[in-house]
């Protein structure tokens, strides 16, 4: 492999690693400071509870990126919608405003899978991601319609009820009857709630508000889609092999249901950022891997509560 490892310790945590060059392109460069700023990104986010409930607020209405893109358009604008490159967005009608600086992402580079690599058991039809490359996109407000039926942006997730979370709980007892648990109201001790994966119960207090029981089926419906034995062999970053800690299981459930119940007009940042402030414990490395594994499991959660398909 020509393949250089940036040594700088947080890049090489996030797992990046960008082509050799004795001559760095433009597009190298930006992948370079993407990779640092991304890196520094972690650390923000990692270190500061506001900071990361701004992250999972933008991702709740983000859609179609990967948790670390997702981060790194978060990092240079908060306030983006929607972005796509220069000419997807004329494909759409719409044309970049002049003297608008665009955004970057990283997108991975791929390759066939080497003979050697097939021989001793490669998918040859799989092509193997060897670096990342810088790309520019635009938020759609940095653009403006120029035809008649030019996309106009509007939110990724409907909300369910207007008139609050009273919708809501039914529809998230629903998505947890759908995975096969029973929703059980009960005297449940310390906890608010209690996902029991033998019995196939989720247990919830009884004498909590909609907002608060919705809150916990979410938590706990969390919990039942990633946590259960056997579970994780959906777990593509971990190959399914590793089973998370306690406290990873927990920041997992707090950080979904929070995403996707603010998708669906519930704010509960309230209750969910005691949870999140334990986040400041973990390396970069398991930050990334939180942020992938709360991704696919408010994907998989906001699919079960009928709004889906949604990709976050
Ligand atoms: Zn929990």
């Amino acid at each position: 492999m020509n393949d250089t490892i940036i040594p700088t310790t947080a890049a090489g945590q996030l797992g990046f690693s960008f082509t050799a060059a004795g001559d760095r392109t433009a597009g190298q460069r930006r992948a370079d400071e993407a990779s640092a700023r991304l890196a520094a990104g972690f650390d923000a986010v990692r270190e500061d509870p506001q900071r990361l409930k701004g992250y999972l607020a933008f991702c709740a209405r983000f859609t179609d990126y990967s948790a670390r893109n997702k981060l790194l358009l978060y990092l240079q604008n908060p306030q983006a919608r929607h972005c796509m490159g220069f000419r997807s967005w004329k494909a759409h009608g719409r044309q970049v405003k002049r003297g608008e600086r665009g955004l970057t992402v990283l997108a991975p580079l791929l390759r066939r899978p080497s003979a050697a690599e097939v021989a001793s058991g490669a998918d040859p039809d799989r092509r193997v991601p060897y670096g990342f490359r810088a790309v520019v996109v635009f938020d759609y407000a940095q653009t403006r319609a120029v035809a008649d039926d030019a996309l106009v942006y509007v939110p990724p997730a409907e909300r369910l009820d207007a008139a609050g979370p009273a919708g809501l709980v039914p529809r998230i007892e629903a998505a947890v009857r759908a995975v096969g648990y029973e929703v059980v109201t009960t005297d449940t001790g310390y906890a608010d709630g209690r996902c029991r994966f033998g019995a196939k119960t989720v247990e919830v207090r009884a004498g909590l508000s909609p907002a608060d029981r919705a809150a916990v089926l979410a938590h706990e419906l969390a919990h039942a889609v990633a946590h259960a034995p056997g579970a994780l062999d959906t777990d593509e970053a971990s190959g399914g092999q590793r089973r998370p800690s306690r406290a990873s299981c927990e920041l997992q459930a707090e950080g979904a249901a929070y995403v996707a119940l603010a998708a669906l007009g519930l704010d509960t940042a309230r209750c969910s950022l005691p949870y999140l402030k334990g986040w400041a414990g973990g390396c970069d490395d398991a930050l990334s891997a939180e942020l992938s594994a709360i991704d696919r499991i408010v994907t998989h959660l906001l699919e079960l509560m009928c709004i889906g398909p949604v990709s976050l």
